[in-house]
């Protein structure tokens, strides 16, 4: 039999040589990155229905790679191998100073100051100490933590195997006065017993709840009772990747409190999304 496949072994071995290079290659490109500045956010709109019509209500900051060749790389491209490589820290605190920055801006410029969530990655959650650094960058821009969430995502809380640790570090995040909402939110094997023991603020519905245009009775009567449950925990509810009229119209209806999605924007350069936003009501 080995006889049979000696092509093919060889042919993985090289192969898996080449990722390697590949991989090393990639993460220098990575540092270099970092090095020169090359990581911009984003904001995705969050929506509210305000008389009858959706308006600007919070955003989400998502990071881009500004290649010089290769343009705008998005994250799910260089994400994976930060993870990887530990760079991910380095990464999810350089989008947070980027957002409190730019909150700070608003409030200077006396636009409205809509909440803005930025992601955390589960490796990062895992070290001792993290939200240290947070605090610090909280401290040192001098921001109002009121108006920053943090994204943790259920696989987080699973991996743990700690739901009290896991309530530990939300406890630790209000007390720095940001907000937590869980990421993601039925993407795996979500469990409704997470909502009992986690005091989140916001429940992230992951687009996966949608993924039949919410057409079967089935997937509407799992997001209606999944929306009435977060009403009654008082957590607040957002639709993710919404990108049709029929999905947002149930989701309203349903009494979904906030949508984001391709329908109503994009992730928007920042300055694209502060011409969304109306002047603060003073
Ligand atoms: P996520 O946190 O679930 O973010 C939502 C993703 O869905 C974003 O992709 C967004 O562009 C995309 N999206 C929004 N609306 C729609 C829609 O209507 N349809 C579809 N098909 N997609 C939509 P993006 O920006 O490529 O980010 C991918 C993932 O990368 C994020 O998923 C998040 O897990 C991660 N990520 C982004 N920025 C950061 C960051 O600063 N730190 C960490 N740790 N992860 C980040
Ligand atoms: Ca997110
Ligand atoms: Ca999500
Ligand atoms: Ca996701």
């Amino acid at each position: 039999v080995a006889e049979e496949y000696p092509s093919s072994a060889a042919l993985f071995d090289g192969s898996f040589a080449v990722r390697q290079e590949e991989e090393i290659e990639r993460l220098k490109e990575l540092e270099q990155a970092f090095a020169r500045e090359e990581f911009c956010i984003y904001l995705q709109p969050k929506y509210r229905q305000r008389d009858g019509h959706a308006e600007v209500a919070g955003a989400e900051a998502l990071v881009r790679w500004v290649h010089p060749g290769r343009g705008l790389v998005p994250p799910g491209e260089f994400i994976p191998l930060c993870e990887r490589t530990g760079l991910i820290r380095q990464l999810d605190l350089l989008v947070f100073e980027k957002v409190c920055l730019l909150l700070k801006r608003w409030a200077e410029q006396g636009l409205a100051e809509v909440p803005v969530s930025v992601n955390v990655s589960r490796q990062h959650m895992k070290t001792a100490h993290f939200l240290d650094s947070y605090r610090d960058i909280l401290q040192r821009t001098g921001v109002d933590a009121h108006r920053l969430e943090l994204e943790l995502t259920e696989n987080v809380l699973f991996t743990t195997r700690e739901i009290g640790e896991a309530r530990d570090l939300i406890e630790r995040i209000h007390q720095l006065g940001m907000h937590c909402s869980l990421d993601d939110f039925g993407a795996g094997y979500s469990s409704l017993g997470l909502l009992k023991d986690l005091p989140v603020d916001t429940l992230k519905l992951d687009r996966q709840f949608f993924a039949d245009s919410l057409h079967s009775p089935r997937s509407q009567a799992v997001v209606r009772s999944i929306l009435s449950l977060a009403r009654a925990l008082e957590i607040e509810s957002v639709a993710e990747g919404i990108e049709e009229e029929g999905q947002a119209a149930f989701l309203w209806e349903a009494g979904c409190d906030l949508i984001q999605g391709y329908l109503y924007a994009p992730p928007l350069p920042t300055a694209a999304f502060e011409s969304l936003l109306p002047p603060a009501n003073n």
